[in-house]
């Protein structure tokens, strides 16, 4: 029959994914009336090549979910959440924060934000609620992710500059993936890893046999939290043997202390640590120092989800510095990013560091941003926020009183989530800015302001290669939810400092000013003259300052930092920074034998399946209901096999799980996939000291098999 013409696209917009720090690029297929009918992923595009991983193949599909937020809903008398209009909500909002305010003083509310959202987005938020409203402490759930790298270049490089392009992955001769899972973490960055011809070595360091330990030339099966015991034994080898790179070297500041600090640190003396032969230990260093060979490290959560994650990374970047893998094509130590924006939130969210890149603490830089903004001067703080656990903590203690949470979800994401039932308790006012009424978070609000999702408004995000590219609304936001962007304009106006930020008229409008702040900083993008331009050339990577050659599109595609061997310290030389690796928070014991393992379980589902749960198809493809991955020796051992109930009990909670017996994981070792909202009432509270980043990958757990 005819195909209705609603069905039939009639013109198509670009946009990049939503859920991955990947970045692919999508073609969206749109009706008559401007709104998405369906999408492809864009070929062509110089990150995804025309791939699409199932979330993104069903991006559209969680717009239309029933239980979507489409009026604000203030919690009555009764107990129960019931639609309001804006001017109430807006009211509300302002009145009850404002009292907290007055009677309390400025630390006593805070928000939490997302690296989800466009950075326009993200960075109106930071800038109104520091600069306009006056308060302090805010974070993001991007301190879940990435806080560990940030903190690593920063204080590694003296910018958080991370140096690859996926081109990279195609260029190198050994690839070095050290607590990542590309194959269901970034499906597309491993088909990157395929393209490569030079017939690569690659080198999976995990745990767990995950899919891409299984698809890997070797996995170096390391006991948990045994990584930068490792990282050091490598780099003890190949000082020991002379392996270095004199050239590099002479980039660097503190080789010397380094290298006596990593006489105790011999294969032989690390071998227990890391449950690994002396002999696989000096292989992998002389694989991973073959002066013939472009040798590039990757890491994710298995690095930065630690109690010692910032060392870790830098022990990543002091190997890469010490046998010159830096700066060339093919190499460089690399962090992938979780988020579709988290690297956005790292320049210009205004959280951890202010906005375009600058410092809180420097003067200068909190006048230049007053002058790009036309902002007091005195309206910019020069402390620092308290980070996402320490706000928590605040909360818990009574200190903070009033919690904005805008587009996450900490009642199920947060590490050991169970107090977070206790601090709600605490708190006077909670206000959940999201998508869909339903979330963990949402239901226990106080008022939900509904939300636009991706796919209903603009703005641009940054890819874990630094590319930036733009987001564009293809459908309408459902009832009476608003863009954040549109949100934070009206909390602005409410709150009585709409004036300052009379210039954010719409995110192009907020773009173009933060372009500008960046001007002059390792990160600057003064170049790019509009959204335009950045979708006509395929995306921009940072830095893009002004007179940058654009007609050399295909030099655009590939680059990368430190070329030049110049880092962004005052002396211009990268750091060697160590210290001596620490005990596992909570290793087990004879109660709590043991060691649970969290992380991402597929490619089809994303974090607390706020979104991709509400696909049919992306829900065909995993399973409903919580597992457990257990070796067949441990499940012989409690006599349960496939599919058995058992009992999960950590020194914070106990759940239920069905088992899946697997030689995945080590004897003594289970893993569960952090989708189930029960998964982090088993968490363990433990914390990288420098970058306050949670520990989520190691904690002890006691099974018992359920009766009956
Ligand atoms: Fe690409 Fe990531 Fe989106 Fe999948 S989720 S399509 S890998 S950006």
């Amino acid at each position: 029959g005819k195909i209705p013409s609603r069905l039939m696209p009639s013109s198509a917009a670009t946009s990049i994914c939503g859920y991955c720090a990947t970045g692919c690029q999508l073609k969206i297929h749109l009706d008559e009336n401007g709104e998405a009918i369906n999408l492809s992923p864009q070929a062509g595009y110089p990150v995804n090549l025309g791939m699409a991983c199932p979330k993104g193949w069903q991006a559209l599909d969680p717009l239309d979910s029933p239980d979507r937020a489409t009026a604000p809903l203030l919690r009555d008398a009764a107990g129960n959440l019931v639609e309001t209009d804006w001017a109430t909500a807006l009211d509300t909002f302002t009145t009850r924060l404002k009292g907290i305010r007055e009677k309390h003083g400025r630390d006593s509310v805070a928000f939490l934000s997302t690296g989800q959202i466009p950075f326009e987005e993200m960075s109106l938020l930071g800038c109104l609620f520091k600069f306009g409203m006056g308060f302090l402490h805010c974070d993001a759930n991007t301190r879940q992710c990435m806080a560990t790298a940030v903190t690593a270049y920063k204080q590694s490089f003296g910018f958080d500059a991370p140096p690859a392009t996926y081109a990279d992955f195609e260029e190198s001769d050994v690839i070095v993936l050290v607590g990542a899972n590309l194959c269901i973490a970034h499906p597309i960055l491993w088909q990157r890893v395929m393209r490569n011809q030079r017939n690569p070595d690659i080198i999976v360091i995990d745990p767990r046999a995950t899919e891409t330990a299984q698809a890997a030339t070797r996995h170096i099966a390391l006991k948990p939290k045994g990584d930068l015991a490792l990282l050091y034994a490598l780099a003890h080898c190949i000082i020991r043997d002379g392996r270095v790179d004199e050239k590099s070297l002479a980039n660097t500041e503190g080789f010397a202390e380094f290298a006596g600090f990593l006489k105790d640190y011999s294969p032989a003396a690390m071998a227990g640590r890391t449950g690994q032969t002396v002999e696989t230990i000096e292989a992998l260093a002389r694989t991973v120092s073959d002066p013939d060979k472009r040798v590039s490290w990757w890491w994710t959560m298995g690095v930065n989800q630690s109690h010692e994650g910032v060392r870790t990374a830098q022990a990543i970047i002091n190997l890469c510095l010490i046998t010159g893998n830096i700066g060339k094509p093919g190499t460089g130590p690399n962090s992938i990013t979780g988020q579709c924006n988290a690297m956005g939130s790292r320049l210009f969210s205004n959280t951890t560091s202010l906005v375009g890149g600058h410092d809180f603490s420097n003067a200068a830089h909190r006048e230049k941003v007053a002058q790009g903004l036309g902002i007091p001067v005195e309206n910019i703080p020069s402390e620092y926020s308290m980070a996402y656990d320490e706000i928590l903590a605040a909360a818990e203690s009574g200190k903070i009183k009033g919690l904005w949470i805008v587009a996450t979800n900490p009642f199920h994401s947060w590490i050991n989530s169970g107090r977070l039932a206790a601090l709600r308790e605490k708190l006077e006012f909670l206000v959940v800015q999201d998508m869909y009424r339903t979330t963990e978070s949402a239901q226990v609000a106080d008022l939900v302001l509904p939300a636009a999702g991706w796919g209903e408004k603009d703005g641009c995000f940054i890819n874990s290669e630094r590319r930036i590219g733009t987001l564009k609304a293809v459908r309408r936001a459902p009832g009476l939810a608003l863009s954040d962007f549109r949100i934070f304009r009206l909390i602005a106006h409410s709150w009585g400092c709409g004036d300052l930020f009379s210039e954010w008229t719409h995110p192009e409008a907020a773009f173009k000013l933060l372009r500008d702040l960046t001007k002059d900083r390792p990160c600057d993008i003064t170049g790019i003259e509009d959204y335009a331009m950045i979708d006509r050339l395929g995306g921009v990577q940072w830095p893009f300052p002004k007179g940058s050659e654009v007609s050399q599109v295909a030099n655009l595609q590939s680059r990368r930092l430190f070329e030049d061997g110049v880092f962004h310290t005052p002396d211009k030389k990268a750091r060697l920074l160590f210290s001596p690796p620490a005990d596992l928070p909570e290793p087990p014991d004879f109660e709590f034998p043991y060691t649970l393992l969290t992380g991402r379980g597929t490619s089809s589902q994303w974090h607390t399946q706020t979104r991709t749960g509400k696909s049919d198809i992306l829900r065909k493809l995993y399973p409903e209901h919580i597992y457990l991955e257990i070796h067949p020796a441990d499940a012989r051992k409690l006599g349960v096999k496939d599919g058995d109930v058992v009992n999960i009990r950590s020194r914070r909670g106990d759940i239920e799980a069905a088992v899946y017996v697997a030689p995945t994981v080590q004897r003594g070792q289970v893993f569960m996939p952090m989708h189930y909202r029960q998964v982090n009432q088993l968490t363990h509270s433990a914390f990288d000291p420098h970058s306050r980043q949670p520990n989520y990958k190691a904690c002890a757990v006691a099974i018992t098999r359920k009766k009956g």
